[in-house]
C-alpha cells in the first residue's frame, strides 16, 4: 500500500464521533451546514425536517449536539427544548439554536428553556465548527465522567460485597462451618455492652464432649473430626432465637451465648442440647454410656459497668468443670449471685 492509499484508507476509517442532529425545515440551510461541515471528518450531520419526530430521533441517534432552527412555523421550539431538558436521558445533550431573524425575545426564551448557545443562520465555518466542537467535547467529557463515576460506584459496591463475604468467612470455623472463637469474642463484647445498658440477663453455656481423647484413640482422628462436625450441627439446631450464637470455642468445646435469657431458660437449652447429642447415638466404647455424651456449664449474669465478659466465661467454665467432676453427661449451672464468692480464685 502506497502513501496515498494508506492515507485514503485512514481517512475512510475515521469514525465520526460528533453526531449533530439538525432540526431545520429550510433545505437551503441544511445544504449550507452540510457544506460547511463536509471537511470535518469526525463530525456527522444528521438532519430532520419533522419536529414531531425530534424526541424519538434523539433517542435513536443519541446525538452529541442538537442544532435547532428557532423559527419553524407553527412549532413551539422553546417547548420542544424544555421537553428535551426535562427528560433524564436527554437533559445533558447541548442544544444550540439559530435563527434568521434577530428576535432577542425568542432567543431569550430559548435560553430560558435550556439552549446553551446561539449561532447565526448563515454562520462562518469557523464559528459553526468551533461552537459545535466546544459543546460536543464538553458533553462527551461529562458523559464519560458520569460513566466512569457509575463504573466506580459499581466497583465500590462489588468490593463492599466481597469485603462483607470475606468478613463473614473469617468468622467461620473451617471444620464445622459454625462460628469460630473470634466471632464469639466479638459478639460477647457487643452483647455485654448491650446488656449493660438494658440491665438484662446474659447467659452462656460451655459444652465439652466427654472423653473425646479416647474417642480419637479408638476410632482415629478423622472419625473424631466427623464426630465434632455432627455434634456442632446438632448444637446449632438446638437454639431457636435469632440472637442466640453457637460457636466452636476450640477442639471439642463449644459455646452458646443466649442474650435476654435467665439461668433457668439457659439450663433448659443446655439440657436440650445434651439430650440431642445422646439421641444421635454415636458409638463410643471409651465412654461407659457406650455413646458420645456431652457435659455443660451454664452461667448467667446481668453485666455491670467496669466488669469484663471474661467473668462470664470463667464462671461457665467452672460450672463445666463441676459437671465433669460429677461424672460427665450432665449440665451444671451456677447462680452467680449465690455461688460467685465460693467460685472465685
Ligand atoms: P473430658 O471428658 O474431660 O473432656 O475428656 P476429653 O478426653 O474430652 O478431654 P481432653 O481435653 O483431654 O481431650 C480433648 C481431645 O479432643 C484432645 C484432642 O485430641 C481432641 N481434639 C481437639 N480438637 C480436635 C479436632 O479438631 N479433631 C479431632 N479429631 N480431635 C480433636
Ligand atoms: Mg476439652
Ligand atoms: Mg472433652
Amino acid at each position: 500500500m502506497n502513501l496515498a492509499q494508506s492515507l485514503t484508507s485512514t481517512l475512510e476509517n475515521v469514525e465520526p464521533y460528533i453526531k449533530i442532529l439538525l432540526l431545520e425545515d429550510q433545505p437551503k440551510t441544511v445544504s449550507l451546514f452540510e457544506e460547511l461541515l463536509s471537511t470535518e471528518l469526525d463530525i456527522e450531520l444528521i438532519h430532520l425536517y419533522d419536529p414531531s419526530k425530534l424526541f424519538s430521533e434523539i433517542l435513536r441517534i443519541n446525538p452529541t449536539v442538537i442544532l435547532i432552527h428557532l423559527a419553524i412555523p407553527g412549532v413551539d421550539i422553546p417547548e420542544l427544548i424544555r421537553k428535551i431538558k426535562g427528560a433524564p436521558i436527554t437533559y445533558n445533550i447541548p442544544i444550540i439554536v439559530f435563527c434568521e431573524e434577530n428576535d432577542p425575545a425568542l432567543r431569550l426564551e430559548a435560553f430560558y428553556a435550556g439552549a446553551i448557545d446561539y449561532i447565526s443562520h448563515k454562520p462562518e465555518k469557523v464559528e459553526l465548527v468551533s461552537k459545535l466542537r466546544y459543546h460536543a467535547l464538553q458533553y462527551l467529557r461529562q458523559s464519560q465522567a458520569i460513566a466512569e463515576l457509575q463504573q466506580l460506584r459499581q466497583k465500590q459496591a462489588k468490593l463492599k460485597r466481597i469485603t462483607l463475604a470475606l468478613k463473614e468467612l473469617s468468622y467461620l470455623d473451617p471444620l464445622t462451618n459454625i462460628y469460630n472463637r473470634r466471632r464469639f469474642d466479638e459478639v460477647l463484647r457487643i452483647e455485654w455492652r448491650r446488656q449493660c445498658r438494658t440491665k438484662r440477663n446474659l447467659s452462656l453455656i460451655m459444652l465439652d464432649i466427654d472423653l473425646f481423647k479416647s474417642y480419637n484413640d479408638i476410632y482415629g482422628h478423622q472419625a473424631g473430626d466427623k464426630c465434632i462436625i455432627t455434634v456442632a450441627q446438632a448444637i446449632k439446631k438446638s437454639t431457636k432465637r435469632a440472637g442466640d450464637l453457637v460457636a466452636r470455642y476450640g477442639g471439642e468445646e463449644f459455646v452458646v451465648l443466649l442474650p435476654d435469657t435467665t439461668i433457668t431458660g439457659a439450663f433448659v437449652v443446655a439440657e436440650r442440647i445434651r439430650n440431642k447429642i445422646k439421641s444421635l447415638n454415636i458409638k463410643h466404647k471409651g465412654n461407659n454410656k457406650g455413646i458420645v455424651t456431652i457435659s455443660g456449664g451454664v452461667a448467667t449474669i446481668v453485666p455491670k459497668k467496669y466488669t469484663e465478659p471474661e467473668e462470664l466465661i470463667f464462671i461457665a467454665d467452672k460450672a463445666l468443670y463441676y459437671a465433669k467432676q460429677n461424672g460427665r453427661d450432665q449440665i451444671c449451672k451456677v447462680n452467680i449471685y449465690k455461688d460467685l464468692t465460693s467460685l472465685k480464685r
